[in-house]
């Protein structure tokens, strides 16, 4: 029988970017944490090392949260190594971009899958099974604010997470879990900064009045504050994380 001795956050997506710093910073606040990923093992493993080196406790999970019976074998794993979850970071997801004249049926049925269907899932699973207490945490994108020509998909999935989010929230009424969506503007990670000539990232770097690219550290702070207690009172709600660019 596995002994619980900390709070568990299972965190989606982690082998890189904004979910591998939130499963460091979570870990650092005394968190449990569950590093998920899809295809990139060997990242995903490091982190959990680091997070290990650093007196923590993780184990990694391999699982494509698009699919609703890899996500429920998450869950599992999650049970099996710390005894149950308390905070969920739904953060795996895609960006691909196309004007909507352009965009081919590819771009749309794997964004949709990802980055909505994934969200649905993980929310799905969250919602039969945290504990009571509990926190949930999606994130979705400044751009559903910023409405930025070739993002129509993407924003839309993201505009979805947002809605769905706020529903989950009132559904969850009497068991004191929160529901909250984080948006941030463009953040230094590779699914902002991969093919984007340099120009464009200069550009995008300045939008912000306080004129500069976030960081994934950034993100997850506010994450780990919806997360620990000071967030305890802050439910339904999105919040923006972007340096003012919105
Ligand atoms: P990265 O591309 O750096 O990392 C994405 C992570 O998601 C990786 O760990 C990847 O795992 C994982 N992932 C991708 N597809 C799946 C899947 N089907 N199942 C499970 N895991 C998957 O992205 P970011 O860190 O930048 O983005 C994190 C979140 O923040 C996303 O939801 C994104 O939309 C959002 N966001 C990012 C912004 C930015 O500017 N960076 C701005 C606003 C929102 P693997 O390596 O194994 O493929």
């Amino acid at each position: 029988m596995t002994q619980q001795t900390s709070k568990v956050a299972l965190v989606t997506g982690a082998s890189g970017g904004i979910g591998a710093e939130t499963a460091r910073r979570l870990a650092r606040d005394g968190f449990a944490v569950i590093v998920n990923y899809a295809g990139n093992a060997a990242p995903a493993e490091q982190v959990a090392r680091e997070i290990e080196a650093a007196g923590g406790k993780a184990v990694v999970a391999q699982a494509d949260v698009s699919d609703p019976a890899a996500v429920r074998r998450l869950f599992d794993s999650a049970e099996a190594a710390f005894g149950g979850v308390d905070v969920v970071v739904n953060n795996a997801g895609i960006m691909k971009l196309a004007n909507i004249a352009d965009a081919d049926d590819a771009l749309f049925d794997q964004t949709l899958a990802v980055n909505l269907k994934g969200v649905f899932n993980v929310l799905r699973e969250a919602a039969r099974r945290l504990r009571d207490g509990g926190r949930i945490i999606s994130l979705s994108s400044s751009v559903v604010g910023l409405l930025p020509p070739g993002y129509g998909v993407y924003a839309a999935s993201k505009a979805a997470v947002e809605t769905m989010s706020a529903i989950l929230a009132k559904e969850l009424r009497g068991r004191n879990i929160t529901v909250n969506a984080i948006a941030p503007g463009p953040t230094a990670t590779k699914l902002f900064l991969d093919g984007k000539p340099a120009e464009v990232i200069e550009r995008l770097s300045k939008a912000a009045p306080l004129e500069r690219l976030g960081q994934p550290d950034d993100i997850a702070g506010s994450i780990a504050f919806l997360a620990g207690p000071d967030g305890a009172w802050v439910n339904g709600q999105v919040l923006r994380v972007n340096g003012g660019i919105v």
